[in-house]
């Protein structure tokens, strides 16, 4: 699915649905720590709509998940993620270039 895919997707989910409802709740910024590159990936910061974030589930299907690490999120603002990681990492991640 491709982002303009999922910002349309997005914009037509029906709020009186449950499940539309919980995928709501989804919407934000994310941060996907990659523990094997964790040395040489900075942290970035992608919107739900991203193709490479997609509400946090990531880009690669049937990847198991936490083999490789994790999607961390959603926050309601990149300045507010950027505080979190800042917090829990250390170092100040990136902005996706593709989604923000
Ligand atoms: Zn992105």
């Amino acid at each position: 699915m491709t982002r303009k895919d999922i910002i349309r997707f997005d914009s037509q989910l029906d709020l009186t649905i449950p499940s539309d409802e919980i995928l709501s709740k989804k919407r934000g910024y994310y941060v996907y720590y990659n523990i094997p590159n964790k040395l040489t990936h900075t942290l970035m910061i992608h919107h739900h709509t991203c193709g490479h974030c997609k509400y946090g589930t990531g880009k690669i299907k049937n990847a198991l998940k936490g083999r490789n690490g994790a999607w961390i999120g959603p926050c309601h603002s990149k300045e507010a993620m950027v505080l979190i990681i800042q917090d829990i990492f250390g170092t100040t991640p990136e902005i996706c270039t593709c989604c923000v």
